[in-house]
């Protein structure tokens, strides 16, 4: 069970997520945990003042949000408390305030220094979920993942180490089948193998509860956060939008673009390598059954189980008459965005032209002015990315036409179909969006 930033944002959190544990405490649950929500962008805001040399100011922006485990710790452990989280934050302000000191210094490599910085939101956040399960009628026991995962040297953004993390989760978990502490631990945070700590890279939360789930073949992975699975389409357009019940990996992973709401495929690889269901769940409400991801879903009657969408898209036209049978031509195109790391969305091409969306236009005038070496340019903003996705799309006869004779009345920019067999993309005029939605969600569901 691995519960996000905003599952664990304060007190009454705190007492829900008490809750869904001790529910499912019979089921032998591993209980995976974000930092307390904003505490993430707090501690790498810490970092950074120290890096320009205010060290005060990097230790006082802190101050408020250690306050936000205390007001938590007074609400669950009282006043008579066992004072074991007391003297893990009272240790944690004094090494946070060592690091910022050293980085203020730069007397470690910096990447260093901020992996070591920013891990204690989980750090903290574990021990606090450990002692409020403790004091309320739920037997747990912290473990620090540091012990358990073990990373490459890629500070930021480490990728585990497989086969050791695998050997050291199944160690420590093998025999739980008579214990009845559920095991609590921090996500996002490891260790390399000098035992120097590492982060997963933002979000990696999930990762790490992927990781513990495919090292101890979980029945299931449940990832709990604020929304309730993923949804037909988005609930602020359509009142009537709904959960999805089950989608496939596959499904989920080209929702994925479209809101972090949804699951980043890379970090539940790890589950779906091994086979092992994925459950979203919401938080606030823990009778829903959410959505379960599994490695197949199967198709439903009308083939579309989601239309997702993303305003402020800008669309790049590229017409070079030296792109008609010559080869190399998009190769150089594609160059010009990876040396400016702008990523690309949607593509389309015929003879003489590529059109593709970006979402992220920091570098577009520098990135345009070097593919008029290449040819005639246009850059078009205000658009927006509709995907349709369901498993039987590119395969079954006459949906791209009932897709488009729905909206028949809008005008579509681009299409791109087929390279996926469950996703069908075009885009449209960011104010016929909403239009769009509307229509194709009450004509499918
Ligand atoms: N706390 C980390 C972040 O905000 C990891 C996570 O929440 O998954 O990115
Ligand atoms: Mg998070």
């Amino acid at each position: 069970m691995k519960f996000g930033g905003t599952s664990v944002g304060d007190v009454a959190a705190f007492d829900r997520v008490r809750g869904i544990v001790g529910s499912l405490a019979g089921r032998k649950p591993i209980v995976v945990v974000s930092a307390m929500t904003r505490v993430t962008d707090a501690l790498l805001a810490a970092f950074e003042h120290a890096r320009n040399g205010n060290l005060d100011n990097a230790k006082s922006s802190l101050e408020p949000h250690f306050e936000r485990h205390v007001e938590v710790a007074k609400h669950f452990l009282g006043d008579g408390r066992s004072g074991v989280f007391d003297t893990e934050l009272e240790l944690a302000r004094g090494e946070l305030s060592d690091l910022l000191l050293r980085t203020s210094r730069r007397s470690l490599p910096l990447s260093m220094l901020k992996d070591a910085i920013v891990s204690y939101g989980e750090q903290l956040s574990s021990r606090l979920l450990t002692e409020v399960l403790r004091n309320n009628g739920v037997p747990a026991r912290h473990i620090d993942s540091r012990r358990l995962i073990v990373t490459d040297d890629e500070f930021g953004a480490a990728e585990a180490l497989w086969d050791e993390t695998r050997d050291l989760l199944r160690l420590e978990f093998a025999s739980r089948a008579d214990a009845d502490e559920v095991p609590t631990m921090g996500g996002f945070i490891a260790a390399n193998r000098a035992g120097e700590t590492t982060t997963l890279g933002r979000g990696g939360s999930d990762y790490s509860a992927a990781l513990v789930a495919a090292a101890v073949d979980a029945g299931e992975l449940q990832i709990w956060t604020d929304v309730t699975g993923v949804m037909t389409c988005d609930p602020r357009i359509c009142g009537d939008a709904r959960t999805i019940p089950v989608l496939s990996y596959e499904e989920a992973a080209e929702l994925a673009y479209f809101g972090a709401k949804v699951l980043h495929p890379k970090t539940i690889k790890p589950a779906v390598d091994h086979g092992i269901p994925v459950r979203v769940c919401n938080t606030f409400e823990p009778d829903a059954v959410g959505t379960m991801v599994v490695a197949e879903s199967g198709e439903t009657p009308n083939k579309i189980k989601s239309i997702a969408h993303k305003k402020g898209i800008t669309i790049l036209r590229i017409t070079s008459a030296r792109m008609l049978g010559s080869y190399g031509f998009m190769s150089a195109v594609f160059q010009v965005f990876d040396r400016y790391r702008t990523v690309i969305d949607v593509i389309s091409t015929s003879e003489v032209s590529i059109a593709l969306t970006l979402d992220n236009t920091d570098a577009v005038d520098k990135i345009v002015e070097e593919l008029r070496r290449l040819g005639d340019v246009e850059v078009d903003p205000g658009y927006a990315v509709v995907c349709v996705v369901g498993e039987g799309l590119r395969a079954s006869t006459g949906l791209a036409s009932k897709v488009f004779s729905t909206i028949k009345d809008v005008n579509i920019a681009l299409v791109s179909h087929g390279a996926s067999a469950v996703n069908l993309t075009f885009v449209v005029r960011e104010e016929d969006v909403a239009n769009v939605i509307m229509k194709l969600h009450a004509e499918f569901f």
